[in-house]
């Protein structure tokens, strides 16, 4: 960056970034972050939308829908968290209606997949040693047990999954002659998604040069998780072996027990394709075994390359409702810094614009260093090896890195 007499001349920006603002603790560690680390160095150039939940609720959510056809237009958009509302919170805001969660509006707008990768600082160890780099969980979003109809089964009868096409064919399979009472279960998927799944996946492993794996149950789910791994299969035979080939990367089938007892043993460093009840159940136990809640960055990826980065935590309520009442917050802001930084560094390679890139990247290792010098929120003080750690708030930390990187960008 040059220097004109005192004045920082700043990164200048082409295309607009789409920034979807709000809610509670995680919208005051968003501004500050705006305010501090992103508006001092960058003539920033974006689109605003205001998520919050009242805007939500007054704009009768179309606010939301407004940001996804931003991000699909412009192609990188970075998102705060922000409330789901649910019957506590209509009674807190004084809501019109349960307005749907924001990140399944952004989601269906974008056909996406959520891919999830840990903050890797040294002094900050995951529970599981062996681990060097970061494995990135990708998983799928649409159907399984997410969308399943269930009944209950009172007594002896027999249970059966009906199919009728339009022209009005039947096709029949026993579920279970009961004899007892129990329960029962039907799931299902679309070709289409678990397809631009696939590519989601394909891409992204390209995107961050890593090994890509998909795991899932064939040996006992003959046609339901057959069907996926075939489509995994053909998708990558005829779209992506070039390219993995090109980038010395590798594509792999996995059953889930064999790649749950890999990625206990192995140095990490691949992403992990899960189905959606694996990817919800492998994301907690990811993000448990690197700490805390705000180590691990979260970005949407569509088929056709537009990027969500967000924090992979909600709104931090807890440390909201202390804040107000004037009590200090150790709430730790480093996703949401990634989430920015991630949204720039894009933003920036996507124009070609080097001097934005670099400026994501330096944020991102301005924000880590300071952790590995000792300077941490109380999250992370509990799981640090680094000795005599300084606790600081959330918003001393921010200051810090602003600190830093003012220092870098003299
Ligand atoms: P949360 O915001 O993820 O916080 C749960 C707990 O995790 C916090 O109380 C805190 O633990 C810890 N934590 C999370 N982020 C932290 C951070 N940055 N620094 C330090 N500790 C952190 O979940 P919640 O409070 O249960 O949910 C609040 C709202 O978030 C809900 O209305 C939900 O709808 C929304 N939500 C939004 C998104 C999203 O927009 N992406 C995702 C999930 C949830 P301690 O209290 O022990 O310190
Ligand atoms: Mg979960």
């Amino acid at each position: 960056m040059k220097e004109r007499g005192t004045l920082m001349e700043k990164i200048k920006m082409t295309t607009p970034l789409v920034e979807m603002d709000r809610d509670e603790m995680a919208a005051i560690m968003w501004k500050e972050t705006k305010e501090k680390l992103v508006l001092p160095f960058v003539d920033l150039v974006e689109e605003y939308y205001d998520l919050n939940i009242r805007n939500r609720d007054q704009t009768d959510d179309q606010v939301t829908v407004e940001s996804a056809l931003a991000a699909k237009k412009y192609g990188v958009a970075v998102k705060c968290a922000t409330i789901t509302p649910n019957l506590e919170r209509i009674q807190e805001y004084g809501l019109k209606k349960m307005w749907k969660s924001p990140n399944a509006t952004i989601r269906s707008a974008l056909d996406g997949t959520v891919f999830r990768a840990p903050i890797l600082i040294k002094g900050i160890e995951p529970y599981i040693k062996s681990w060097e780099k970061p494995i990135t969980l990708a998983r799928h979003a649409y159907g399984d047990l997410y969308r399943a109809t269930e009944m209950k089964i009172d007594g002896p009868g027999k249970c059966e999954l009906v199919f009728t096409d339009t022209d009005g064919n039947e096709r029949r399979e026993l579920i279970h002659e009961f004899k007892a009472p129990g329960v029962a279960q039907g799931l299902h998927n679309l070709d289409a998604s678990i397809e631009s799944f696939a590519r989601c996946c394909m891409s992204y492993a390209l995107d961050v040069k890593q090994d890509l794996i998909f795991s899932a149950k064939d040996t006992i789910s003959k046609i339901y998780d057959r069907n996926f791994r075939e489509i995994f299969k053909r998708i990558f035979m005829e779209e992506y072996m070039e390219q993995f080939k090109h980038n010395g990367l590798r594509y792999e089938y996995c059953l889930i027990d064999d790649a749950v007892s890999r990625v206990i043993k192995n140095s990490g460093g691949y992403v992990w394709a899960c189905q959606n009840y694996d990817g919800d159940v492998m994301s907690d136990m990811l993000a448990t075994a690197y700490g805390s809640a705000a180590m691990m960055t979260s970005v949407l990826v569509s088929p056709d390359g537009i990027y969500e980065y967000e924090a992979a935590h909600g709104t931090v309520r807890r440390h909201y409702y202390q804040y107000l009442e004037g009590a200090v917050a150790s709430t730790n802001p480093l996703a949401i810094i990634m989430a920015w930084s991630g949204g720039l560094k894009k933003r920036g390679e996507l124009d070609h614009n080097k001097e934005l890139e670099a400026f994501g990247k330096c944020l991102e290792e301005t924000a880590v260093r300071t952790v590995e010098d000792g300077i941490m929120t109380a999250d992370l003080e509990r799981v640090t090896t680094i000795p005599d750690p300084k606790v600081v708030t959330g918003l001393q930390f921010i200051e810090v890195v602003r600190r830093r990187l003012a220092q870098a960008y003299r």
